[in-house]
């Protein structure tokens, strides 16, 4: 190798944009994503972009908007040439989708480029070709009024980048995905997508949302998706997410537009996560579509070249009101239409958090609870001093009339709009969960057994065992390895008393659902969750009233008493309305 060295020089402008290029442009669906943006922001109503073999043949956009002066057209290819943007500090107010000045260099420079274009104040339109970054031709032609861009043979010029290109499905998969983000973020212009001459996605126009959701999530899943919808102080939120029931098995479709940008962010998402925490099983994710309205001067957008990661002035009020909005939004959402949030307590206040109303709401309710085995057993002090704040009592449940058991399995209660039958189960697996979670801040209270028991697990099981010990003994049990693939359990959670050693273990060493490895946190909660749901009281069994009353109370209590740990509906509510069409009191079914 030849180690001397050369002479400094400033790169050629075409090798330049080439280098500058590779940031920009990684692939077809950053041609399609750049191309659409100046469609967009040039006030298109009308955007069709036409893609033959994935983009790597040739990509077409064209639009209505408003077109470039055929004195500037040769400026709009020039690196760092943009009509959206004269100073710095403008970057601050950006209203544009684009404002660096690069795609089109960029484009025109690794490809076989032709651009036409008319502003409206021209008669005549202009067409500008150029291939790998060298202009052929520019000429005066007719056309008609906006822009139309053909992009050929992509890369050609620096055959190097092919090479990383993925496949034809998985491009075109990304160009519809994008393309239909665009879709929803911008339901007022009508999009159309071609592949090969074939159209697979195209929108009205007509500004509703939801009929987009049709389209890529289908019809049963989009008419179930739940409205969206709060402000606090210059932020604002809004869209669609999917009820507990629809989830998917992976987090592709959390997706956030932040001032009409689709940005990528993972805090954003893990809020949306924290919001369906414990509603869903664990390894499923939800489907959300969010649109953050945010002042410009408060989220800089000028972080990375493709435009995709912002930084937001106060990232933790967003991530705050993106929680609560979806938290507040899963919670007014019920299964019997008819019943109206109002009765779920005062959802619309703004100023107070969720989770100190619930602290407040269980410190008003306990004290009177009969004593049984749902509520604080004997030797545990831990239960009854969750701290006092001040304000709005919420109760995320209304307080419930105890009628009695049936089927040895549900309790029937009345509440102020209806009947609601409990699954026993469920419900206590909730409330279960909930006090150790809760207690696990602090150290769980342990009971020990009158005669430890030694337990020994197959020895793959027993290996698994081991690594998982330490969460074991976090959540109150104490087990110790004593050989062999041997255990022995000399304790157990206080909470969870009457629960056998030897199931609990099983459940410990029990696959996890997905091959995702979960987070620590997220371990313990399975564990948690599946430890629960062995100790709690099982279908079948005969309850004492006492028990029961005292099992809807605790239920009362639960930041999230509608679902089990693991996603499952703890109740079904018959409301006073249903109850009269029913017997044809009031309208007909
Ligand atoms: P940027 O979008 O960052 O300004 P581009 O290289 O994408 O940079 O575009 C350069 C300029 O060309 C834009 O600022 C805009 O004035 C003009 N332009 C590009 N595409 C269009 C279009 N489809 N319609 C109208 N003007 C366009
Ligand atoms: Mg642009």
């Amino acid at each position: 190798m030849d180690n001397r060295k050369k002479p400094i020089a400033i790169l050629r402008e075409e090798v330049a944009s080439q280098i500058a290029a590779g940031e920009v442009i990684e692939r077809p669906t950053s041609v399609v994503k750049e191309l659409v943006e100046n469609a967009i922001d040039a006030g298109a109503q009308i955007i069709a972009v036409s893609i033959e073999a994935a983009g790597r043949k040739s990509i077409e956009v064209s639009d209505d908007g408003s077109g470039i002066e055929s004195d500037q057209i040769r400026l709009a290819v020039t690196r760092h040439a943009t009509s959206k943007l004269s100073s710095a500090d403008q970057l601050f107010s950006i209203r544009t989708l684009g404002f660096r000045g690069e795609a089109l260099a960029s484009i025109a420079s690794v490809s076989q480029f032709v651009i036409l274009s008319r502003s409206e104040n021209e008669t005549l339109g202009i067409k500008l070709t150029i291939e790998g970054g060298k202009e052929i031709s520019c000429e005066k032609i007719g056309a008609p009024v906006g822009s139309s861009i053909s992009v050929k043979n992509l890369f050609y010029s620096v055959p190097a980048r092919l090479k990383f290109l993925k496949s034809e499905t998985t491009e075109k998969q990304r160009i519809s995905a994008l393309m239909m983000r665009y879709g929803l973020a911008y339901p007022q212009i009508r999009f159309k997508l071609d592949f090969d001459g074939k159209t697979v996605f195209q929108t009205n126009g007509n500004g509703d949302r939801r009929e987009i959701l049709v389209q890529l999530y289908g019809l049963e899943i989009a008419k179930k998706m739940l409205e969206v919808r709060l402000q606090d102080g210059d932020y604002s939120v809004n869209g669609y997410i999917s009820p507990i029931a629809i989830t998917k098995s992976n987090r592709k479709d959390i997706i956030f537009f932040a001032n009409g940008r689709w940005v990528q962010d993972a805090a954003l998402s893990s809020a949306v996560l924290k919001a369906y925490q414990t509603m869903i099983m664990v390894g499923r994710f939800p489907i959300t579509v969010l649109f953050l309205d945010i002042p410009t001067d408060q989220i800089d957008v000028n972080v990375h070249p493709t435009k995709a990661e912002v930084r937001f002035q106060q990232p933790d009020a967003i991530f705050s009101l993106v929680q609560r909005a979806v938290r507040r939004a899963l919670l007014a959402y019920n299964p019997v239409p008819q019943l109206s949030s109002k009765l779920w307590g005062g959802y619309d206040s703004q100023n107070s958090s969720e989770e100190t109303s619930w602290t407040s709401a269980s410190n008003q309710v306990n004290g009177e609870n009969p004593a049984s085995f749902f509520s604080s057993p004997e030797g545990f002090p831990g239960t009854h001093e969750s701290t006092q704040t001040t304000g709005t009592v919420f109760h995320s449940l209304p307080l419930l009339r105890l009628i009695g058991q049936i089927g040895a399995t549900y309790i029937v209660a009345e509440g102020p709009d209806g009947l609601y039958l409990v699954d026993q189960h469920a419900a206590h697996e909730r409330v279960l969960f909930e006090k150790l979670i809760s207690q696990m801040s602090s150290k769980i209270p342990s009971q020990s057994l009158l005669n430890p028991e030694v337990i020994t697990l197959p020895p793959n099981q027993a290996q698994i065992l081991s690594g998982r010990l330490e969460i074991l003994n976090k959540l109150g049990f104490i087990v110790q390895e004593f050989g062999n693939n041997s255990f022995q359990v000399r304790a157990i959670p206080a909470l969870l008393l009457g629960l056998e050693p030897q199931a609990a273990l099983w459940v410990v060493v029990e696959d996890f659902e997905d091959d995702e490895t979960p987070l620590q946190q997220k371990t313990e909660e399975i564990i948690a969750a599946r430890v629960c749901k062995r100790a709690a009281v099982k279908a079948g069994q005969i309850l004492t009233r006492p028990e029961q009353e005292a099992l809807l109370a605790d239920l009362e209590r639960c930041r999230s008493p509608r679902t089990c740990p693991h996603g499952r509906p703890t109740m079904v509510h018959l409301s006073v309305e249903l109850l009269e069409k029913q017997f044809g009191r009031k309208g007909s079914l």
